[in-house]
């Protein structure tokens, strides 16, 4: 069990991609369990109606339940409502459930409407008597403003890709939202991290989509895949990330391996970063 890095100030990453099923949440839990296993404290925020993050964490969500809904609305603090993930006491999950589809509507003529999730993660750091590490937010497979609020509430966006035919579809459009993004709300946010999930070494596409992704964005994607494993999809039916269902597995070490090289990345390779995304 290695001991990660961590880092000085909390760092804060949304997890988006448009496309559903390109492993947004299993790298959101995985991520974020695998984190916690190496020594930090995190916080998982689900941003989505369907509340598959807070169901792999273990964390009640039913209809009606306190989510992250009632934070948006003002209702509820984060720090009122987050659970604690059965299988590791440093992690913690602020759950989604389908109430959260309304939001989205409700909140689209407040004038802070783009802030609401900023405001109250802010909060949260700032008055929690634990220092959290990591802040890791699952988002909905939209461009909408559930994900803007994502957008605007972190530094670092973490896009998933999946290795498939049309992997790169659509990345050029989610890119250009990140960048409006920092012009108009949040000028700091980059994009801090690619993972090509659900690889399969045995096929050329595989590798091809690796390849390209890593030609276009040599200093985000990792360097580490994800191989597709039937132990990663069987682990939320019990509650669990792979990291406590399966810890030996390949799915387990391999998103072990990935929040390891996200541990790494040192402030300086953030702020790089930072300078070269930020001149349009
Ligand atoms: P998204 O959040 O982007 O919609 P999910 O993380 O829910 O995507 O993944 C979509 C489906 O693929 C889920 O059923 C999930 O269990 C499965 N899945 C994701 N990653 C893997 C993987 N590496 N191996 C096997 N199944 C996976
Ligand atoms: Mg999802």
């Amino acid at each position: 069990n290695v001991v990660m890095p961590k880092p000085a100030r909390t760092r804060r990453i949304a997890v988006a991609n448009q496309k559903g099923g390109v492993g947004k949440t299993t790298t959101t839990v995985n991520i974020a369990a695998a984190l916690a296993l190496g020594g930090s404290q995190v916080l998982v925020i689900d941003m989505d109606p369907q509340g598959n993050a807070s169901t792999a964490l273990g964390a009640a969500h039913s209809p009606g339940e306190v989510s992250v809904y009632d934070v948006l609305e003002g209702r509820n603090s984060i720090a009122e409502i987050k659970q604690q993930c059965p299988d590791f006491e440093n992690l913690d999950v602020v759950p989604a459930s389908i109430d959260l589809s309304g939001a989205e509507l409700e909140v689209a003529n407040m004038e802070n409407r783009t802030t609401l999730l900023k405001q109250a993660v802010d909060d949260f750091l700032e008055s929690s008597p634990v220092h959290y590490d990591y802040v890791i937010i699952d988002c909905p497979p939209s461009l909408g403003l559930l994900v803007i609020n994502a957008m605007c509430a972190v530094t670092e966006m973490l896009i998933p890709i999946q290795a498939e035919y049309y992997a790169l579809e659509g990345l050029g459009q989610l890119i250009n939202t990140i960048g409006l993004v920092q012009e108009h709300y949040n000028p700091g946010l980059i994009v801090s991290t690619m993972l090509v999930t659900m690889f399969d070494k045995r096929t050329i596409l595989s590798r091809e989509v690796f390849e390209e992704v890593k030609k276009h964005y040599p200093n985000i994607v990792l360097d580490t895949t994800v191989p597709r494993t039937v132990k990663i999809s069987e682990a939320p039916s019990f509650g669990k990330s792979v990291i406590a269902y399966d810890p030996r597995g390949m799915g387990a070490i391999a998103y072990r391996e990935a929040a390891l090289e996200i541990a790494q990345k040192s402030p300086s390779v953030l702020a790089a970063l930072e300078a070269k995304q930020g001149e349009h």
